[in-house]
């Protein structure tokens, strides 16, 4: 069966194309390469092409079976795996990808010699944790040295640069003193093996705001971007920058309205576990009127991410397959058969761009 016509997922590819444009340009003006990170998107061939047709370097994911996806659907640029290697995926690794990041010798060896069995030159980016805690070489001696080993003994392998990743698991911000020390490793390692490394690689989104400020760290030439260009809402609502002339609404999502009834606000009995195990709190406001559509945590992970475009609607809750919406103070009536539609945040997107339950529809 085909999906039915809700929910859907419109993809406004001309806005992301102008997120994309906006932000490569401002980048590449303050020396600074962009590769379009797609995995948000499950890996869209369409969204790649317009970061591509943005002036994206090259396209990355944190999936290997995803590159080798948009491969087979005609991306031709450079792609690089985001997650650092498993061990039995390096054949695919080197296949289907350009660079991969890096933080393990044995992975590295493996790339080596599977590179020289196909015949290839693969390129490794070396990442240095530097206080988030999620991959990465916290030792810098340690860093340099493979460094240096890639340079003198791996002959299939292309030593391309240093890259780090802030703000995911610690949550630590980038600032000039963490993406400093990035820079100083790299000139480090530039003056052991006589030759200027070509990447350095300061992070994502959240190392935009330093550039925003003109603070980012002389040095650092590269940049893996996916949320700012994807969505652009992370650097105004988390970071208060206005972020002018770029678009929230690039993914709106719609959902049809299967129930309307005035019921309490506050639940009636005893109040144990939802559907996830989780003991809520309810405020009490009386009776309400509430809207249920039709999609749930499957398709949107957490009812959070979601930011509905019409004035007076709040989101009230979700299990797996439904969305509990108060629509009392909804500037318009709001009626079964409507459709309702929201903005996201990036865990919407993530889901409902993977979701076999909500058909996507591309705004060319
Ligand atoms: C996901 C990811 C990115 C992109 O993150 P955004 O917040 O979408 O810009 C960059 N680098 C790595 C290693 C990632 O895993």
């Amino acid at each position: 069966m085909e999906n039915t016509a809700y929910p859907n997922l419109q993809i406004d590819l001309q806005k992301l194309y102008k997120n994309a444009k906006k932000l490569v340009s401002f980048a590449n003006a303050n020396g600074i390469n962009i590769t379009g990170v797609v995995k948000g998107s499950d890996s869209s061939k369409e969204v790649a092409k317009e970061f591509i047709k943005a002036g994206c370097m090259g396209i990355a994911d944190s999936r290997i079976e995803k590159l080798a996806k948009l491969k087979e659907e005609g991306i031709k640029e450079d792609m690089m795996l985001l997650r650092v290697p498993m061990l039995c995926e390096v054949e695919q690794v080197v296949r289907y990808s350009e660079i991969s990041l890096n933080s393990e010798i044995v992975v590295l060896e493996a790339l080596n010699i599977e590179a020289n069995n196909q015949n290839k030159i693969h390129k490794v980016i070396l990442m240095a944790d530097l206080g988030d805690l999620r991959e990465g070489y916290i030792d810098e001696e340690e860093l340099i040295k493979t460094a240096l080993h890639i340079e003198t003994k791996l002959d299939n392998l292309h030593m391309y640069g240093v890259g780090t990743n802030l703000g995911c698991f610690g949550a630590i911000c980038p600032d000039e003193s963490n993406l400093g020390k990035l820079v100083q490793i790299s000139e480090k390692i530039s003056a052991l093996i006589g030759r200027k490394l070509e990447i350095v690689s300061g992070g994502a989104t959240t190392s935009l705001p330093l550039l925003l400020d003109g603070k980012m760290p002389k040095g650092i030439n590269h940049l893996r971007v996916g949320e700012a260009m994807l969505l652009a809402r992370d650097l105004i609502d988390l970071w208060g920058y206005s972020m002018e002339g770029y678009h929230t609404d690039t993914f709106v999502l719609e959902a049809q309205v299967i129930e309307v009834k005035e019921k309490p606000s506050h639940p009636i009995g005893r109040i144990f576990v939802d559907a996830f195990g989780n003991t809520p709190e309810y405020e009490d406001k009386g009776i309400r009127k509430r809207a249920l559509i039709a999609l749930g945590k499957k398709d949107i992970g957490h009812h959070y991410s979601l930011i509905p475009k019409l004035k007076g609607i709040t989101v009230e809750g979700s299990s797996s397959d439904h969305v509990i919406l108060d629509v009392t103070d909804a500037v318009e009536e709001i009626h079964v058969g409507d459709i309702i539609e929201f903005e996201l945040y990036y865990q919407a997107m993530l889901y409902l761009t993977a979701s076999t339950s909500v058909k996507k529809v591309y705004l060319y």
